[in-house]
């Protein structure tokens, strides 16, 4: 019976040994990265896997690679090592606020930026909509086919539910490096911990006008699942830089999205908010432009 005896957890040192162990450990078998999401597996009444494999030990997972042109960033870095990381680049800085930002210090010291992306049903996840509006492409090996791996860009890897599972194991979220700045604006509703109540990330390309030119502009846990806000990145165009103008752009816009109820606040409430958040991601990018 399951939840008697705790499922077997195999630590192996390099990717094909997880490869391998996760084909050997038969189907249903999962990864296993900071166990944030899977330790919470009862309170979403749901079963755990019939066994796990763990990356944690796995040394070319836990890299990060920064370069002129990309970042490399292993799937078993965690949100705390992230932080650390990116916060020197303005870029990056979506990316690295998401990861300083998640849940509390003993979360993010555990949590993964792969088991973020992995974590199927999350839709508070704080890495995603950072991984969305700075264009991430994530790479994966599978059991099946040990010697290579594929990318997929972000946005098709969250539509596909058969990226993950099936012995997959999401190795490298690879980001280029665009020169625009970027943001990350989460509403918790209470307290440090919480699950957000909305989160807006958004990277902005200004031209020498002071108008924007390209905005890439995710939204996340308001809907069930992260996703581009591509009405408000069209409108936008052209725009300066007003927080309280490209605000009202969103509260015209926010009936595009259809809010989820959850424990932390009612749909209404996650849609109300939205631009209120739009606007202080905005002024934040006006004030270090
Ligand atoms: C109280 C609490 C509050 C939290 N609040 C937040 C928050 O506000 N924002 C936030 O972003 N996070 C929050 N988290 C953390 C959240 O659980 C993690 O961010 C993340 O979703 C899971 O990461 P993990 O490394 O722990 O993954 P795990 O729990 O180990 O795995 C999650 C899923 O992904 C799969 N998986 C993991 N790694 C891979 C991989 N490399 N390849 C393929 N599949 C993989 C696993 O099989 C599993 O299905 C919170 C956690 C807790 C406990």
């Amino acid at each position: 019976m399951q939840g008697l005896a705790p499922p077997p957890v195999a630590v192996p040192r390099t990717l094909p040994e997880a490869l391998a162990a996760l084909s050997a450990a038969g189907d249903g078998a999962a990864p296993l990265a900071g166990g944030t999401w899977i330790m919470r597996a009862p309170i979403r009444h749901e079963a755990h896997a019939p066994a796990y494999v763990a990356l944690g030990r796995i040394a070319e997972l836990r890299r990060i690679d920064v370069a002129d042109d990309e970042v490399a960033i292993g799937a078993a870095v965690t949100h705390a090592e992230l932080a650390k990381a990116l916060s020197p680049f303005s870029d990056l800085a979506a990316l690295a606020a998401a990861a300083a930002g998640s849940a509390n210090p003993a979360v993010r010291n555990a949590a993964t930026i792969g088991g973020n992306l992995c974590a199927r049903g999350f839709p508070a996840a704080d890495l995603v909509p950072a991984l969305l509006c700075l264009d991430a492409v994530v790479e994966i090996a599978e059991a099946a086919a040990p010697a290579g791996s594929r990318r997929l860009p972000v946005e098709a890897f969250l539509a596909d539910p058969a990226a993950t599972g099936g012995g997959r194991i999401v190795t490298r979220i690879v980001l280029k490096r665009s020169g625009l700045r970027s943001v990350h604006v989460r509403l918790p509703l209470r307290k440090a911990g919480d699950y957000p109540v909305a989160i807006v990330s958004a990277a902005i390309g200004v031209g020498g006008g002071g108008r924007v030119e390209s905005a890439r502009i995710a939204v996340g846990s308001v809907e069930a699942a992260p996703r581009r806000w591509t009405g408000l990145e069209g409108a936008i165009n052209g725009e300066r830089l007003d927080p309280a103008r490209i605000a009202a752009l969103a509260a015209s816009l926010a009936p595009e999205f259809s809010g989820r109820d959850g424990v932390e606040a009612p749909g209404w409430y996650r849609v109300r908010v939205l631009p209120t958040l739009v606007g202080r991601a905005i002024a934040a990018l006006a004030a270090a432009a």
